[in-house]
């Protein structure tokens, strides 16, 4: 096994040699299927500047989205500062409420003590 490789690399791969086996390769392919393998290249080669053009009008689209998605972050941080802590966004943690908008932890409403009656399901009690 080795002396087979040791074979192979026997005879030093010179330019003059490499140049050899690459057009010997080369040349194996007859004229039409050459033509028909280049007029594929042309084709792929429009192909990859249709995908060129889309590609421009995806950067141009996700350009054009950025003031928007900046108004609904700086938005997003308003509502989050000033947050109501809407039901449909609490979730009961046993312990506490946790506001899946805000992410603040809210203490349970004592709404069972006589002394705090007007403490309503849900209100926030904590601040
Ligand atoms: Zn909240």
């Amino acid at each position: 096994m080795e002396t087979e490789t040791q074979d192979l690399f026997a005879e030093p791969v010179t330019p003059e040699l490499a140049a050899k086996h690459i057009a010997a390769v080369a040349a194996h392919h007859g004229k039409n299927e050459k033509l028909a393998w280049k007029r594929k290249v042309k084709k792929m080669m429009g192909l990859i500047d249709e995908v060129g053009v889309v590609e421009q009008e995806i950067l141009e689209l996700v350009l054009k989205k950025q003031p928007t998605l900046d108004e609904i972050a700086i938005l997003r941080a308003e509502m989050t500062k000033e947050c109501i802590h809407p039901k449909d966004h609490l979730v009961h943690l046993t312990t506490c409420l946790m506001c899946k908008f805000c992410d603040k932890r809210i203490s349970i409403p004592r709404i069972l003590k006589a002394e705090s009656p007007e403490v309503d399901e849900g209100e926030d009690v904590s601040q």
